[in-house]
Order: C-alpha cells, then sequence, then structure tokens
C-alpha cells in the first residue's frame, strides 16, 4: 500500500505543469489556441482566471470560469482553476515548473518581458514560457471582441460558440 502511494506522489511530483494566467473575460480563440499549444509541450495546463476586481470585468468570476469549462470541456489535459494573490506562489502551490503567457505583438512585449523578470525575481523556480498564436489571431484580444459585440458586431469568428451568445445576452437591447 505504501509503495503504491509513493509511486503516486511520484507521478504526481514528476508531472510536468504549466499555469496559463489571465483574466478570460471572455475566452477567446486566441486563448484557445496558446491552450492548443501549450499542453503539447507539457503533462498539465492550468488554466487559471484571476479575481482581478481592479479591471472590472464584464463577466464575473463564475462566469469566466464556466465559459472557459464548457470551451474546454473535451479537452484533455487542461484544468480550469481560480486565483487571487501573487501568481507564482500559486504556481508554487500547483508544482507548476512554468507560466505560460501569449504573445501577440511588439505591444505585448513590454509589460510581458517586465512581468517575466519581476515573477522570477520572486520566485526563480517558476520559468516565463512565451507562445505565438495562429497569425489570424494575433490582433484578436478580449477588449476588442467585447467592443464589436458592444456595438452589436459579429464575433462568432472569434469567440467559441457560448462564448458569442453570452456576449449577445450581455449586450442585448
Ligand atoms: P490579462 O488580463 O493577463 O491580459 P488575458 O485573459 O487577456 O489576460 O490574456 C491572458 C494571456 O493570453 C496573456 O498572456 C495574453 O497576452 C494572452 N492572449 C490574449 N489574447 C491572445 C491572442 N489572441 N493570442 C495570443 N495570446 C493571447
Amino acid at each position: 500500500m505504501l509503495d503504491v502511494r509513493r509511486w503516486a506522489l511520484n507521478v504526481l511530483y514528476s508531472m510536468k505543469r504549466a499555469i496559463y494566467p489571465g483574466s478570460f473575460d471572455p475566452v477567446t480563440n486566441g486563448h484557445l489556441d496558446v491552450i492548443g499549444r501549450a499542453r503539447k509541450l507539457f503533462d498539465e495546463i492550468v488554466v487559471a482566471v484571476a479575481h482581478n476586481d481592479e479591471k472590472q470585468p464584464l463577466f464575473s468570476l463564475e462566469e469566466r470560469l464556466a465559459l472557459l469549462h464548457q470551451a474546454l470541456d473535451k479537452i484533455d489535459n487542461v484544468r480550469v482553476a481560480q486565483f487571487d494573490g501573487l501568481l507564482v506562489e500559486f504556481a508554487v502551490a500547483e508544482k507548476a515548473s512554468a507560466v505560460i503567457r501569449g504573445l501577440r505583438a511588439v505591444s505585448d512585449f513590454e509589460f510581458e518581458f517586465q512581468m517575466a523578470l519581476m515573477n522570477r525575481k520572486l520566485e526563480d523556480s517558476v520559468e516565463t514560457i512565451f507562445l505565438m498564436p495562429k497569425e489570424e489571431y494575433t490582433y484578436l484580444s478580449s477588449r476588442l471582441v467585447k467592443e464589436i459585440a458592444r456595438l452589436g458586431g459579429n464575433v462568432s469568428d472569434f469567440v467559441p460558440g457560448p462564448v458569442a451568445e453570452a456576449l449577445g445576452k450581455k449586450f442585448a437591447r
């Protein structure tokens, strides 16, 4: 019995796990593209939704989590979680060796570079890895999608079906 437990613990500890943090307000096809790439590199990806009250999200934490669950329902080795506080502390608690971030354009670079180096300073054991999405998603952001939906535009090319529906309801006139 003890051996089985030790074996299970070993498996758990040797799993290569990465955290993909963000607001996901709401999840877009760009996020899903990054997750698709990250899951090929790690045993498990934890998509971590930040409480992030500073940003005054359109969708509540519960709504953002539910939309992610729906979008990732049939995908192996991806788990959805929530966190508040320091990202690196969450990563250590989850025994993750890396943080995944998406890089769309040069405009993302400065902020991401600063964050990555600060996180390294705070916790040297967690490496930040940047992944670039498919070209067609490089101009896609949750902010833009919300703006289009707010103005009555069609967002179905940019987000999963349930997200388009949820946006439609939020901005129903
Ligand atoms: P944040 O609140 O941290 O900006 P987001 O939910 O907007 O969180 O994004 C989470 C991560 O996904 C960030 O690293 C962001 O750069 C990346 N990301 C967002 N949209 C895209 C996209 N279209 N392509 C690639 N990466 C993206």
